[in-house]
């Protein structure tokens, strides 16, 4: 038998402290390959609906285009890509290599926990051994339970109680260098054959304001602990609720892709420690919120589809789908709301504020459904995460364990008030109301015609009219949903 051992690249895009590749590089040489999942045929538009996939949406193969070239770069060129059937890819290559041991990390997904045992099962018939390691989470989703052995439902206890009190997360591993590496199998194929990047320009403009890499999450966490920038760790408590400034992480999509582990980030907090320490309190918490979301969704593994709460099933949604696509196009009149719309196209991102902000709008003001909301992040996020999305949604749609209540109503106009106060970040993303003064920014519609004609804008031609009256659409929201909680 060979001393080698096949490492399975998924979620963990990475060398640096990453548990499963470094007990492969303990028995001897890696052979490092990505299996790809298959995926449905891209739609030629962006707007098109892309469909449903667990595997990954639009913006996310994109990112894992880019994630994928940068680790075969950082390996010396020797990732081996595959598509197809697991079982038999792993088959073939250990039986022609002799190999009979391979790594994987471990997937909180129900479905692909069923597949990974149904491949374990598979592989110890021709004696293989696929050994599956916990390397995506602080704690383990059942490990965290109520003294009673029930799951928590409400964040804070199961954060403060469960894991700040359970032990404290695996220390960093070292990094697997290049040299621990074999060659790439001659059956690889190529990356482009993979089909991750759609034809359409939109993927260039999308990634060009990211480094897509393990070095570049580090270079990014490094900026954000950075005590030399205004923003960052430094003002995390405050700022983090201001888009227009650089003071969250911006590191979700290394997490989702792995290539950077949650406790390099959770050490690196601590190292970084200021004082007092509220910013890396709170900071540390958002890392909690993440765990969260991953024991929502491995105590309910139809969290896509399925609200928390069981009542939610029957809730009256509103059937418009020419409400769905003005939100989906930030076109819906209310600058705030469509500047966080824009920004998740354009960038692949949406900053946390706006998410709750469009969040909210979709489902309370418009009553549309939050699984549409969930699909068009799920598409068009770079950190789409099958936990966080899901359960960010239903804690919107207040049908989640820990959900927001009903009767909060994010106010478009106040909620761009208070979080955009210079409006620059509005500005930025909805250029056409870019001279209306600062006291209609939010509110276009209130403007008087000479104000708006000053600033070029005639609403309904160069900007939209609102799709709903906000004080209307909310009382109408409150009544539906408290007939459901009645
Ligand atoms: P930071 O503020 O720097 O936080 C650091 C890290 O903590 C984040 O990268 C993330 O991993 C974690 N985190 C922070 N806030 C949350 C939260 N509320 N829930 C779970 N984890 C959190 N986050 C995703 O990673 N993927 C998603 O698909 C996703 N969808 C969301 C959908 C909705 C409707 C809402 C309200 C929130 C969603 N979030 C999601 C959570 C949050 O908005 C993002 O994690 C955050 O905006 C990422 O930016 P950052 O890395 O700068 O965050």
């Amino acid at each position: 038998m060979s001393s080698e051992t096949i490492h399975i690249f998924r979620y963990d895009l990475r060398l640096m402290d990453n548990p499963a590749l470094s007990r492969a590089a303990e028995q001897g040489p890696v052979r490092a390959i990505y299996i790809c999942p298959d995926l449905p045929e891209l739609p030629k538009f962006q707007f098109d609906d892309p469909g449903q996939t667990d595997a990954y949406g639009g913006a996310s193969r994109i990112w894992l285009h880019h994630a994928l070239a940068s680790l075969d770069k950082s390996i010396g060129g020797r990732l081996s890509l595959f598509t197809g059937d697991r079982a038999s890819v792993l088959t073939a290559l250990c039986t022609a290599n002799n190999i009979s041991h391979i790594t994987i990390t471990k997937s909180y997904l129900g479905h692909e926990q069923a597949e990974d045992e149904a491949l374990a099962a598979i592989l110890a018939d021709q004696n293989i051994t696929l050994e599956i390691i916990s390397g995506h989470l602080l704690w383990e989703p059942e490990e965290i339970t109520k003294a009673d052995g029930t799951p928590y439902r409400v964040f804070t206890p199961f954060y403060r109680r469960g894991c700040l009190s359970a032990a404290p997360p695996r220390t960093p591993l070292a990094t697997v260098t290049e040299q621990h590496f074999g060659p790439a199998f001659e059956q690889s194929v190529s990356l482009s054959s993979l089909k991750l990047m759609p034809e359409a320009r939109w993927a260039d403009e999308l990634a060009r304001s990211w480094d897509i890499s393990e070095s570049g999450a580090h270079e990014t966490a490094e900026r954000f602990f950075s005590s030399d920038q205004a923003h960052g760790l430094s003002d995390y408590a405050e700022g983090r609720n201001m888009p227009a400034q650089l003071s969250t992480s911006r590191l979700s999509p290394y997490l989702k892709f792995g290539q950077i582990s949650v406790n390099r980030l959770w050490y690196l907090t601590q190292e970084n420690a200021l004082h007092p320490s509220e910013n890396t309190d709170v900071f540390l918490s958002e890392l909690g919120w993440r765990e969260f979301s991953y024991s929502l969704l491995y105590q309910n593994p139809t969290l896509r589809d399925e609200p928390i709460q069981a009542k939610f099933s029957a809730f009256d949604w509103e059937d418009k789908p020419e409400h769905l696509d003005a939100w989906k196009r930030g076109m819906t009149g209310y600058p705030i709301v469509d500047a966080g719309m824009r920004e998740l196209y354009q960038t692949g991102y949406m900053h946390n504020r706006l998410r709750m902000i469009v969040g909210s709008f979709l489902v309370k003001n418009l009553l549309l459904d939050w699984r549409d909301g969930e699909a068009w992040f799920w598409d068009c996020l770079f950190d789409a995460d099958p936990a966080s999305n899901r359960a960010g949604w239903q804690w919107i749609a207040g049908c989640g364990a820990d959900a927001a209540p009903y009767f909060r109503v994010f106010n478009p106009i106040t909620q761009g008030q208070k979080f955009d106060p210079d409006g620059r970040y509005t500005r930025k993303f909805v250029p056409e109301l870019a001279r209306l003064p600062h006291k209609y920014l939010f509110s276009p519609f209130d403007a008087p015609p000479e104000v708006l004609r000053d600033a070029g804008i005639q609403l309904g031609r160069t900007y939209p009219r609102p799709l709903v009256d906000v004080k209307q659409s909310r009382l109408r929201a409150l009544d539906r949903f408290a007939a459901l909680s009645a």
